[in-house]
């Protein structure tokens, strides 16, 4: 007949304890990079031609994606339509 203390038990609750912290960590982390990312993309281009819009976008991104919707929808004009600027 032996009780030992079993000690894997207490193990297991540091190992539960470690994987909650650092799933915290990395929703807190999540949450920064989404709220920078909504803080930079500030830009939407709506196309001239059609009711097409891009998503919100840096500017640059923006840009690129307009002349990449009028290069594919509408091939023989210049590249044209509004950009929206979303206030903070
Ligand atoms: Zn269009």
């Amino acid at each position: 007949m032996e009780e030992r203390p079993r000690k894997s038990k207490g193990d297991k609750d540091m190992d539960g304890g470690f994987v909650c912290i650092l799933v915290v960590v990395g929703v807190v982390a999540l949450l920064i990079y989404m709220s920078n990312q909504k803080a930079s993309n500030r830009y939407r281009a709506d196309c001239g031609e059609c009711s097409h819009q891009s998503a919100w976008l840096s500017e640059s991104e923006a840009e690129a994606a307009s002349i990449r919707h009028y290069r594919s929808k509408h091939p023989d004009l210049p590249p044209g339509g509004t950009m929206q600027i979303r206030a903070r």
